[in-house]
Formats: structure tokens, sequence, C-alpha cells
């Protein structure tokens, strides 16, 4: 075990956390849990113009609800706290005023107004984009006396020769020409810093080991490099995620799935489901192993196995898994999970509190079935509307006319009611015989039965359904189904 392993998640509160910034905490999550060490939530709410309201709360609902509980951070504290980065300004202020004694950063005056100007012109001129690096050679006199007029900002000097490099645990050596990188910012007028400086300055101090974070922020390591250095800070090591991309290829957007993660949760996905699939993303533990337990990824999660061919984001694949984590929940705990979905999606006619008991019994049949919690109600609700609602045209197909389905269900109430005891195989010993006395396949007879009881031609297996409804409902039901037939022309 590796104590001195320290990752941190360092989400900007700038919008809800989708799946991409959650696959993000959770290879970090996994890296500090696989070697026993910390895990921290830093928010980076420098950007005070594109904060959004309530985001810092949706991120810690996502982590806490996927189980990614973190060390240090928000709500939790820690040694390094304050874990907002709006609390920490003076640290970045005193940072930049260093940078800019030793001689590595410089104070820039130019207006927004200057700067749009200067961009316009690049643009035309088809060159690169970039500060002209206008304000590098001010003299002391110069700066005090534009700063009477005009709250400066801090750049960094970059170097204009040389390369920049860094060693990254998934795309090895990666190397940067300083010449294409320009006198960035680090402080802002208002006082905040960029997130350049904010991340390097905080990611020393928290003793953050392992920067683990999204592809994206490649291009920006070689500027934190250059602060690292400037700094007299060792730089952390770093590690970028591949991308994740929808099924074609393009970059992931919300109709490929990339909505908030307590979306997810909305529509009845399982976080041990939604746990395992984010894994996926990137990571393998061998070229077919699919479903794994939480254990089983913490025990073998290795960043050599990360891969920098992007990821695919294949909501099917998730429905699938979160089918198959559905069945393998024991029955009790399925019930207590599709509860709270059954209750909400049912019509709001139907009385609540539903009765438990009943519920129980029609579970295991929804259990087989769903792919999302969310499909529960639409897979059950036939149990409890007092009047069914469909075409009598469903009892008549190819090969199955009206006299004939008209018959099949007469007989059959017949037959039912005589049943003293009315359960799976009760039913099964009267039915599977009545077909063949009616001369009719089982498929048809199950059909107009099934569509009697349920409503539809597609529903759980009949018998176990019409044990649940009870012999009073199916006979009821089937009674109505022949009313409706006989009136039906064809
Ligand atoms: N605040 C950055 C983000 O929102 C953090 C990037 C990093 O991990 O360095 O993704």
């Amino acid at each position: 075990m590796n104590s001195s392993v320290r990752t941190r998640f360092a989400p900007s509160p700038t919008g809800f956390p989708h799946v991409g910034n959650i696959r993000t905490a959770l290879f970090a999550w996994l890296f500090a849990r696989h070697n026993g060490g910390s895990f921290i939530v830093r928010i980076e709410d420098t950007d005070v113009a594109r904060t959004v309201p309530g985001a810092v709360e949706a991120i810690m609902d996502g982590l806490n609800w996927l189980g990614l509980d973190w060390d240090e951070g928000p709500e939790k504290g820690g040694k390094f706290s304050p874990y907002y980065q709006s609390q920490r300004l003076s640290m970045y202020k005193e940072a930049a005023e260093r940078l800019v004694a030793q001689g590595n950063a410089y104070y820039c005056y130019c207006s927004p107004q200057r700067l749009e100007e200067m961009r316009a012109d690049q643009t035309r001129r088809k060159m690169p984009p970039g500060y002209d690096r206008l304000c590098r050679n001010l003299t002391a006199e110069e700066c005090a006396s534009k700063s009477k007029e005009i709250t400066p900002v801090v750049r960094f000097k970059t170097s204009r020769e040389g390369q920049t490099a860094y060693h990254d645990l998934i795309w090895g050596d990666v190397s940067f020409e300083n010449s294409t990188i320009d006198d960035f910012v680090l402080l802002k007028s208002d006082g905040y810093p960029t997130y350049h400086l904010a991340n390097v300055i905080d990611d020393h101090a928290m003793q953050i080991s392992h920067v683990i974070r999204a592809e994206e922020w490649i291009s920006s390591t070689p500027r934190h490099m250059m602060l690292y250095k400037a700094l007299g800070y060792t730089p952390p090591q770093f590690a970028h995620l591949p991308m994740i991309l929808g099924p074609d290829r393009a970059k992931l957007s919300k109709r490929h799935g990339a909505v908030s993660i307590i979306e997810y949760r909305e529509k009845g996905y399982l976080p041990e489901a939604m746990f395992n699939f984010l894994t996926l993303l990137g990571w393998s533990l061998d070229d077919k192993t699919e479903v794994m337990t939480r254990r089983q990824i913490i025990e073998n999660f290795s960043l050599e196995r990360v891969s920098k061919t992007a990821a695919i984001f294949n909501l099917e694949k998730l429905e699938w898994m979160n089918g198959a984590y559905i069945r393998s929940l024991n029955a009790d705990d399925f019930t207590q999970r599709a509860l709270p979905f059954l209750e909400k999606g049912l019509p709001p006619e139907i009385k609540r509190p539903l009765d438990v008991d009943y519920v129980r019994q029609m579970m295991p049949l929804a259990q087989e079935r769903a792919r999302t919690l969310a499909e529960v109600p639409g897979l059950l609700d036939f149990f409890f509307v007092s009047e069914l609602n469909y075409d009598a045209a469903l009892f008549i197909d190819k090969k199955t006319d009206k006299p004939t389905a008209l018959k099949a269900l007469e007989v059959s109430k017949e037959r039912l009611l005589s049943l003293s005891t009315f359960e799976h195989d009760s039913l099964e010993s009267t039915l599977r015989p009545l077909a063949e006395e009616l001369g009719l396949k089982t498929g048809q007879l199950f059909g107009a039965l099934r569509v009697a009881v349920t409503g539809r031609t597609v529903a759980p297996p009949l018998f176990e359904t019409m044990t649940v409804l009870g012999k009073d409902t199916c006979l009821k039901r089937i009674a109505i189904a022949i009313d409706k037939l006989r009136n039906v022309t064809g």
C-alpha cells in the first residue's frame, strides 16, 4: 500500500456533472483506493460569471450516489482546507506577485478592447492567436504610472525558445514547442486567478501526487510545467484520460446520453451498474470481462490498463448491464429499490401508498424483464388499474378469428371458475389441455387470455401473472373481454 498517493477531482461548478466528468472522478478515486491513498475533491470556482447555482450540490450528489467518497473536500474539510478556490484567493495573489518579483511574470495593462483588436488582426492575417507581449518589457516606472489608471492582469513570461516536455502515465513523453504558447494570464484584474495558476498552486499545496484528468487538458500541461518550474515546485505525475465519444464517434453530447449523472438515477439505473459501466470507459480488466464487482475493480485498477483510444459511450450497453445488475439483486432489495419508481410512475388515480404485500408478489415478474427501474411501472401497471383500456382487435390475428377467440375465452372462463386453487400449476394443468381440446395452439389460447387479463399482447409469463392477479380479477377481466369481443365487428 502506498499511502502517499493523493488524487483529486477538481470540478468547476459551471454546470451539472455529466458522465464524462464523473468518469474522471471515478478513475481518480479508483487510483487512490487501489493504492490505499487519498481522494480529494476541490471546487474550482474561480470563474464567477459561469458559476451555476446548485452545481456543487449536484456534483456531490452524483459522487455520493456512486459511492465515490472523498477523504478531503467540501463538507468534509481536511488539513488543506478550504477546498473551494474562491476561498483561497490570497494564495494565488501571493504566488503571482512572487512570480513578478522573480521576473517570471509581468503586469499587463492592455485593455480588453486592445486585446480584441489584436485578436481580430491576428485572424485577418491568419496568425496564430495569442498575446503579442506588448507589456512584457515595461519598466517599473511605466508600470507605476499605468497602474494609476488601470488594474493590470498578471501574465506569465513564457520562454520563446525550446520545448516543454512531460511524461504522461498514459500518453508517454509529450512535448510542446514553447513558441506555440503565449504569455498566458495568471491573475485576472478582478483578483481571481486563472485555472492554470490556481490549479498548480493547489495541486502543490494539497500535495497531489497524481493529476488524473481528461484528455482536453493535455495542452494546458506545458503551461503547468512551466509554472511548477518557476515556482520551484516538483510537479505531480500526470495521467490524461481518453476522450469519450458517442457510438457515431462524434463528441459525446446530450443525444448520446451525456446528461447529468443524476438523470441516470432518476431513470432507474443502479449505481453499481453505472459504476461498472463508467469504469469500462477507458479502462479494462482484460479483453473480455464486463461485469465486475466494485471490489474486483478496485483491486485490479491500474493506469497501465487505461487506453489512449477514445472510449465509446453506448447507451444500449448501459441498459443491458443495468438489466443484468437488476436481475442479480435479491428479491427484497429489488422491491425496495423499485417501489419508489412504482409509486411515482403509476397513473395518479391508483390509490397510494401501494399495498406492499401485493407489490411484493408481482415484483419478480418485473425483475426478470426490466432494464431500468423506471420501466417497472410500465411493466406492472395492469396489476393496479381497475379497468383495462385496450382494443378488442388485439384478440384477432391471422390464425385466430373472432369466433375462435370468443370460444377460447368463454370455455376458459368456465374452467377457471371451477378451479379450487388458482396458481401456476393448477392453471397450467387446466389450460394446456384445454388448448388441445379446442383444437388451438397453446399460443392462441394463452394469447387471448393474456390480452384479457393484461390488456396487452406482450406481458410477463401468463400463469404467474394470473396467480398474482387472483381468481376474481382474472374472471372479471375475462368476462369484460368477452363482452368487448362480442361487440367487435369482424
Ligand atoms: N476545473 C477543471 C475542470 O473543470 C479541472 C481540470 C483539472 O483536473 O486540472 O475540469
